[in-house]
């Protein structure tokens, strides 16, 4: 039987998040109150995951800030079991909180570990050093990724926050889908309450219900009702199609979209 293999997955574990930013590609600070997810609810989305998947490229753990969770070092642990079915497992954080000891000691389980520590610069990101330090310390692998400045990565963010219906054309759907790079390249699906989404822009076009609910355009890993076989064909299928919904609400997260200086903070009255 042939290895389902998946290139990356970004299991989100919290909305919550010690920054506000703007353009956030998660949406973290438009969801109120920011959903936030228990390690048990998490454990068994991750045991359904790899009950369906054999092998995972890149496993990333994703918020808001997943930091701020309080389990997470549970979560990591929980985890750590499947790690022989993953390559990189990977957290993004914002560069606003010191891991602790507990969390240092959760993530020494293997070698397999990169921190991607996000860097906003020294009015937002302010532990960037202590962050550094910490990690070094106890001998786990991190990147800082530098997000200010001339040397901001991929020239800055790209704006997907305005979810008006932009296409009436079949075949501009259809072509915005063809271009974005999530569809194209990096195939990251965001997994969000126990559901495999192709964009975080999809679950935002959804609960604003701006799309209906249409199961044959995600995967319900926790549902009862679908055998682990379809589930592994609905993954092998995922991408094998003209667009998805959301698309026509979206310009696309593509190389030649505009990009914007990355985590301008909403003020009191925004958002
Ligand atoms: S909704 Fe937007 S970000 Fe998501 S796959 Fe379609 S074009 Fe890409």
């Amino acid at each position: 039987m042939e290895l389902l293999k998946i290139k990356q997955i970004a299991l989100i574990i919290t909305h919550r998040c010690t920054l506000k930013c703007r353009l956030c590609g998660n949406y973290s600070p438009y969801y109120y109150p920011p959903p936030h997810f228990s390690a048990e609810a998490l454990s068994k989305t991750v045991q359904g995951i790899f009950d369906i998947v054999d092998i995972i490229e890149k496993f990333n753990i994703n918020g808001g800030e997943p930091l701020l969770h309080p389990q997470l070092p549970e979560i990591i642990d929980f985890i750590s079991s499947f790690i022989d079915k993953i390559n990189i497992f990977e957290i993004t954080t914002n560069g606003t909180i010191i891991p602790n000891d507990r969390l240092l000691k959760s993530l020494s389980f293997s070698n397999k570990v990169d921190i991607l520590v996000d860097n906003y610069g020294p009015k937002l990101s302010t532990k960037i050093p202590e962050i550094s330090e910490a990690f070094n310390g106890a001998n786990i692998r991190h990147r800082i990724r530098t997000y200010y400045g001339v040397d901001t990565h991929c020239g800055g963010w790209v704006d997907l926050s305005d979810l008006s219906k932009k296409y009436t054309i079949d075949k501009d759907i259809e072509s915005i889908f063809l271009k974005c790079l999530l569809n194209s390249k990096l195939k990251c699906m965001p997994i969000i309450d126990g559901k495999a989404y192709v964009c975080p822009t999809y679950k935002r076009c959804k609960d604003l219900a701006l799309i209906s609910d249409n199961p044959s355009e995600y995967i319900d890993i926790l549902s009862d009702a679908i055998s682990v076989s379809v589930k592994k064909e609905q993954i092998r299928n995922f991408y094998n199609r003209k667009y998805f919904a959301a698309c026509e609400y979206c310009s696309g997260f593509c190389d030649d979209s505009p990009r914007f200086p990355p985590a301008g903070q909403l003020g009191d009255n925004d958002g």
